[in-house]
C-alpha cells in the first residue's frame, strides 16, 4: 500500500486537487491501484490555523508519504506578513526537507491546443520537452550571500554559484535515465565559457554521458538555449541544467505551449520520492469560481503514478483520457477558443474520469 500526501494548499489549489483526487480515487476504487491518502494543511490556510505556512504535522504527513500532491499556495490575504511565515517558504521547506533535488518540469504541447501558443502553429505542434532542473543547488543556495557594506560607504549584493560534483552527477543521471523512456537526447545548458563552476557542470555531464552511450548528448550555453527555445523549440528532448537557468528556461518552455492550466511538474529526491503539482500558482483572481482548469493537477498525478508510485501503465492511461476530453472538444476558460462555452472544474475533473473509465469498455 502506498502512502499519498494530499496538500491542497490555498486559493484554487482546493479546487484542482479536489478533480486530481478524484482521478486518484477512481483509480482505487477500480482495484488498479493501493494507495491510501492523508490530508495536509499548507501554505497560507496552514498559518490561519496554526501560524505558520508549515506545521510539523504537515511535514511529518510528507515525509512519511511515498508521494506528496500539492495544489498551490499563497494569496493577498498573506503577502504583507514577513518573509518567513508567508506561504511560499512552504515550498521551499518542503523541497529541502524532502530532498528533491531533481525538477522535472515537461512542456507539452496538446495538437487540440495548438492555437494556445503565441507562436506559429508549425513551430510548436508536436513539442514535447522535458525540462530537469537543479532544484536545490546552485546561487540560490550558495554561501556566502547578503548585502555587505563597503569601506566607501557604497553597498554591494553577492551570491555564490556553487556546485559540487556529486549534486551535478545525481540530476545528470536522471536526465539520462529519462531520456531513455523518450528519444534518447539530452542537451545539457551551461555557461561554461564564461563561469567555472559550469565549466565543471559540463566536465561532470559528459563523464556521466558515457556511462549513457545509447543516448546522444549535445551541450549548449544558456543564452543560445534560451533563443532556440523560441526559434526551433522541438529540436529538444531532454534539457537538463542548473537551478537558475533551470528556473528561467522551464517558464520559457512552459509558456511555448501558452497554457499555464494544463503543465504538470515533479521533484524527485533520490529514492523517487517525489512532491507533484502543477506550475501555475493559487490564482486568486479565479479562486473560488470553480471555474479553474484542474488537467495541470491531474497531469501531476500521472507523473506521480510514473515516477513514485512506479505504475507506468495507470499513468499513460490517466494522459490518455486528459487526450481524449480534450479531444471531445471540453474546455475550461483558460484554455477556450473562440465563443464556445467554457465547463467548470468539476465537471472538467469528472469527464476525465468517465474516459478513464470508457477505457475499460
Ligand atoms: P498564477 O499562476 O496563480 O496565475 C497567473 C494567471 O493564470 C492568473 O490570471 C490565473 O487566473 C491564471 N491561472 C493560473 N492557474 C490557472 C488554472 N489552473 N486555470 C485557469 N487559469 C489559471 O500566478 P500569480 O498570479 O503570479 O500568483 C498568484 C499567487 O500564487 C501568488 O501568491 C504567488 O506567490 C502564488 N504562486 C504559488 C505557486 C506555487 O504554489 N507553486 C507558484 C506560483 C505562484
Amino acid at each position: 500500500m502506498k502512502k499519498v500526501a494530499i496538500l491542497p494548499g490555498d486559493g484554487i489549489g482546493p479546487e484542482v486537487v479536489a478533480e486530481a483526487v478524484r482521478v486518484l480515487e477512481y483509480l482505487r476504487d477500480e482495484g488498479a491501484l493501493g494507495i491510501e491518502m492523508e490530508y495536509g494543511l499548507v501554505g497560507g490556510s496552514a498559518y490561519d490555523v496554526h501560524g505558520q505556512p508549515l506545521p510539523a504535522e504537515t511535514l511529518k504527513i510528507a515525509e512519511e508519504a511515498d508521494a506528496i500532491l500539492l495544489g498551490a499556495v499563497g494569496g493577498p490575504k498573506w503577502e504583507a506578513l514577513p518573509i518567513a511565515l508567508r506561504p511560499e517558504k512552504a515550498l521551499l521547506g518542503l523541497r529541502a526537507a524532502l530532498g528533491v533535488f531533481a525538477n522535472l518540469r515537461p512542456a507539452v504541447l496538446y495538437p487540440q491546443l495548438a492555437d494556445a501558443s503565441t507562436l506559429r502553429p508549425d513551430v510548436v505542434t508536436g513539442l514535447d520537452i522535458m525540462i530537469v532542473r537543479e532544484l536545490t543547488g546552485g546561487i540560490y543556495f550558495g554561501q556566502p550571500r547578503g548585502v555587505r557594506t563597503l569601506a566607501h560607504g557604497e553597498r554591494q549584493g553577492f551570491n555564490t554559484l556553487v556546485y559540487s560534483e556529486s549534486e551535478i552527477e545525481r540530476v545528470a543521471v536522471r536526465a539520462f535515465e529519462i531520456a531513455r523512456t523518450r528519444t534518447r537526447r539530452v542537451c545539457s545548458v551551461d555557461k561554461a565559457n564564461v563561469l567555472e563552476a559550469t565549466e565543471l557542470w559540463r566536465e561532470v555531464v559528459t563523464r556521466v554521458a558515457g556511462r549513457y552511450p545509447d543516448v546522444a548528448i549535445t551541450h549548449m550555453y544558456v543564452d543560445n538555449a534560451a533563443m532556440q527555445l523560441v526559434r526551433a523549440p522541438k529540436q529538444f528532448d531532454v534539457l537538463v541544467t542548473t537551478n537558475m537557468f533551470g528556473d528561467i528556461l522551464s517558464d520559457e518552455a512552459a509558456m511555448l505551449t501558452g497554457s499555464i492550466g494544463m503543465l504538470p511538474s515533479a521533484s524527485l529526491n533520490e529514492t523517487d520520492r517525489g512532491l507533484y503539482e502543477p506550475i501555475h500558482g493559487s490564482a486568486p483572481d479565479i479562486a473560488g469560481k470553480g471555474i479553474a482548469n484542474p488537467l495541470a493537477t491531474i497531469l501531476s498525478v500521472a507523473m506521480m503514478l510514473r515516477y513514485s508510485l512506479r505504475e507506468p501503465s495507470l499513468a499513460a492511461r490517466v494522459e490518455k483520457a486528459v487526450s481524449a476530453v480534450l479531444d471531445s472538444g471540453l474546455r475550461t476558460a483558460d484554455i477556450r477558443q473562440g465563443g464556445a462555452a467554457a465547463v467548470s472544474t468539476r465537471a472538467m475533473g469528472e469527464a476525465v474520469v468517465s474516459a478513464l473509465r470508457s477505457q475499460l469498455s
